[in-house]
């Protein structure tokens, strides 16, 4: 799989963007009729031009059946063009563009022949000033090779399961409206977690999490949990229902038991691809392994393009996750409540993978611990630690709305 764009250009583009001319980075890009365009150099060459008001994720592919154009875009407001002013030149047969999934467009062009995908780049620096624009170039060609050549890639970010329509656009929260947060209890159905005494991690975190949930909706969040009973939810699927609910914010919870040392407190963990060391491993490898017993395929997930869409939209999300990190474990310990002597962890764990959506993984503490274990089953010990992340919580949010309101000015 070649990358089709390069992912050092663009993260360069987009991080030249928060600059002087400082665009609204969590608005929608714009498709800008007047810097669109589709020009044919040649009988057999045709090459798309789209303006866009910020440098967008996008992906460009080619379907069969009929043969058609595909472009993926991290959401794109088309309002101010028609498709008709497009379509039907060239290469080109009908055009049709919109909204494809929550926070996702696509923009799909019938082609009237095979064609081969030249390239297809975002460009800034032309003549156009500084703003990108989308550069397609197709060419006719056989229907052998178009046949090789055509199909959509699989990525964990497009083949998840369709979520249900949030009819809200999903726009970083700035304060105006209630925080959404999504409570993951961890585990869950044939998948018990840790197990000490007659006592499973998948049940317990779900009775902490149902406090949890009362404890943020009292101070006004709203809250959707990833599973509600003792059930099994592949761990995809709780990323899915997370950006399927909007979610501001998403919060797993965990209390594993580790087979050697003593480790006891609770211990935050944060997104950290480059988190190798083999405790972080063993971890990752323990909290993914619930979906090889259930026997989720996790291959075949990781395509270049994908990770380029997951790194660029990563960029504006991980200084939001250090952040988040930083006010929860200073809300648990000013609560006085132990926490582990590494209180804060990078590691590659799949639920804190999304790459719009804030995530945190909280190990409560360890079941392998008698102190820990205790504390976890201390209705008064869980009542303050639920206090402690409403609090941080709340505290992170507050801070996170006045930079998406700096952002945006
Ligand atoms: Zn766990």
């Amino acid at each position: 799989m070649r990358h089709l764009l390069s992912p050092l250009a663009v993260l360069i583009a987009l991080a030249g963007s928060v600059g002087a001319q400082a665009p609204e980075l969590s608005a929608l890009a714009r498709l800008e009729a007047d810097r669109s365009f589709v020009a044919q150099p040649s009988a057999s060459k045709t090459e798309i031009t789209l303006g866009l008001s910020q440098p967008v994720p996008f992906r460009a592919f080619l379907l069969d059946d009929p043969p058609r154009l595909v472009v993926d875009f991290r959401e794109v407001d088309f309002a101010e063009a028609k498709p008709e002013d497009y379509e039907r030149r060239g290469l080109l047969g009908d055009i049709r563009w919109g909204r494809f999934r929550a926070g996702w467009s696509r923009f799909v062009a019938e082609l009237n022949g095979p064609v081969k995908l030249v390239s297809a780049e975002e460009r800034t620096g032309t003549e156009s000033g500084s703003l990108p624009e989308l550069h397609i170039v197709l060419e006719r060609t056989t229907a052998t090779e178009f046949e090789a050549r055509q199909g959509a890639a699989q990525s964990a970010l497009w083949d998840l399961p369709q979520p249900a329509p949030t009819g809200a656009l999903l726009t970083r929260q700035d304060g105006t409206r209630p925080l959404r947060v999504m409570l993951d209890p961890g585990h869950g159905g044939i998948d018990p977690g840790a197990e000490v005494e007659g006592y499973s991690e998948a049940v317990l975190v779900l009775t902490f999490a149902r406090m949890l949930k009362e404890a943020m909706t009292r101070a006004g969040m709203e809250v959707a949990m990833t599973r509600k009973e003792d059930i099994f939810v592949p761990l995809e699927e709780r990323i899915t229902a997370a950006h399927a609910f909007g979610a501001d914010l998403m919060i797993s919870l965990h209390a594993d038991a580790l087979a050697e040392g003593e480790a006891m407190g609770a211990t935050l963990y944060l997104f950290d691809e480059a988190a190798s060391d083999e405790a972080a491993r063993k971890l990752a490898e323990r909290h993914d392994r619930s979906d090889l017993l259930a026997g989720v395929d996790l291959e075949g997930h990781d395509d270049a393009v994908a990770g380029v869409l997951m790194d660029l939209a990563r960029l504006e999300t991980q200084p939001r996750v250090v952040r988040l990190g930083q006010v929860l474990s200073g809300a648990i310990k000013g609560a006085g409540l132990r926490m582990h002597r590494h209180p804060v962890q990078g590691a590659d764990f799949a639920v804190l993978r999304s790459p719009d959506i804030p995530s945190a993984l909280v190990e409560l503490g360890f079941m392998s611990s008698e102190v820990d274990r205790a504390r976890l089953h201390d209705p008064e010990w869980r009542a303050e630690m639920a206090a402690a992340l409403v609090a941080g919580v709340q505290r992170w949010a507050e801070a996170d709305a006045a930079e998406a309101r700096l952002l945006r000015q």
